[in-house]
């Protein structure tokens, strides 16, 4: 197999717990800045939502270091902090993530990470996932803060495709979203697509070389 897959974070290799009602959002980082710099940095709820404010308003592709950075936080101790602030409510989106990874890079498969995470955040967010090395398994993250576009824009897909620096015909896409995975990487020219099917949200999706999969470890069946 020479499939190239870029690969999505969030309800692909991240999911919310069982009886959490979060909203489904790449954004929950915020959540623990807010409660850190409250908690910890003994600031006001309004004098840092000031302070978020005005980096939204300034910086158009920020990472969560910017905010940390504006709020006078420490890195370290903050992904510490919100590891476990997350790790409350976010656990890995199938059990042994990792070794069916590993299993799919013997059989010839390399994958990238195609995120709206900012890069700090998509460290995080394979943290969480249960990839405290995550080198070892991802060629390149491909962020969105990096491609300046979001996944649900085509722009963001025309840049990613010649970052990957493989033939595009080897390139698919692993993800949930029937849209930002498939549908607008298919306008730009990606042929296949592994669309999760885990809550039967994409039941009845169809696109000429999609492929719905109920979980990712199934993939190891589909290339034995
Ligand atoms: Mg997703």
């Amino acid at each position: 197999m020479t499939l190239n897959f870029l690969t999505d974070i969030d309800e692909t290799l991240l999911t919310f717990k069982p009886g959490v009602s979060s909203p489904r959002s790449t954004s929950s980082v915020m959540n623990a800045i807010r409660s850190y710099a409250v908690e910890v940095k003994k600031r006001t709820p309004e004098s840092v939502e000031a302070e978020i404010d005005i980096v939204k308003k300034t910086v158009p592709w920020w990472s969560w270091t910017t905010f940390l950075e504006r709020l006078g936080m420490d890195p370290a101790r903050f992904w510490e902090y919100a590891f476990e602030y997350e790790s409350a409510y976010l656990q890995p989106a199938e059990p042994d993530l990792p070794s069916t990874f590993a299993d799919l890079k013997r059989r010839g498969a390399s994958f990238f990470i195609t995120s709206n995470n900012p890069p700090d955040g998509i460290r995080h967010k394979l943290r969480l996932a249960g990839f405290p090395n995550p080198e070892r398994i991802f060629t390149a993250f491909l962020g969105a803060t990096q491609m300046q576009a979001m996944k649900a824009e085509p722009l963001f897909w025309r840049k990613v495709i010649p970052e990957t620096g493989v033939p595009p015909e080897t390139l698919c896409t692993l993800g949930d979203d029937f849209h930002d995975d498939c549908e607008v990487p298919f306008s730009e020219g990606i042929r296949r697509a592994f669309l999760l099917n885990r809550d039967s949200r994409n039941t009845g999706r169809q696109l000429d070389g999609m492929t719905l999969i109920p979980s990712i470890s199934s993939l190891k069946e589909l290339f034995a």
